[in-house]
């Protein structure tokens, strides 16, 4: 579970799992990378270039994303931007980034496969811990559900009682 646990980016784990010493690691410049290299991938094949040299387009788009990435307002707790719910690189922007990660996907497999798992493991990681916080949200709904359900089951209960009394 360490493992695991520890690909799940800190604001989404439970609080017994973060009261442990608060080192945060810093992965943005990671991520960057991985970024980058899924650009460069999806560029070589998309737009004709070579190697780290990307197009423009894309050189333009890059660097729009760092900048972002560096001003993000998770700081270094930030979830991976793909998986974010704020995405903050301007409506055109996020759709042609998210287009790009996840067209460079297979070939990021075939050039950098380390990477790419890595990344992939990290989405899958996100995915969880949403999917677990919002199964919490509905099991507390449930719960308040059936409390209130239990009240007016009781107060239904009382005016019989009180209507056999009379
Ligand atoms: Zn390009």
């Amino acid at each position: 579970m360490g493992f695991f646990t520890n690909l799940i980016p800190k604001r989404f784990r439970k609080k017994e799992e973060t009261d442990k010493p608060a080192e945060y690691k810093n992965n943005v410049p990671k991520e960057k990378d991985t970024i980058k290299k899924s650009f460069a991938v999806y560029c070589n094949s998309h737009h004709d270039t070579k190697g780290e040299k990307l197009c423009p387009k894309c050189t333009a788009l890059l660097a729009t994303i760092f900048k972002k990435m560096s001003r993000c307002r998770y700081g270094i707790t930030k979830p991976i931007c793909d998986r974010c719910d704020n995405m903050c690189f301007g409506d055109a922007n996020n759709k042609k980034f998210l287009d790009i990660m996840d067209a460079s996907g297979k070939r990021m497999l075939m050039k950098h496969p380390v990477t790419a798992v890595k990344h992939k493991l990290t989405k899958w990681g996100v995915d969880y811990a949403k999917q677990k916080q919002n199964d919490d949200i509905a099991e507390k709904e449930e719960s308040k559900r059936k409390a209130k359900a239990a009240k007016i089951r009781q107060r239904e209960a009382r005016k019989i009682q009180g209507k056999k009394k009379k």
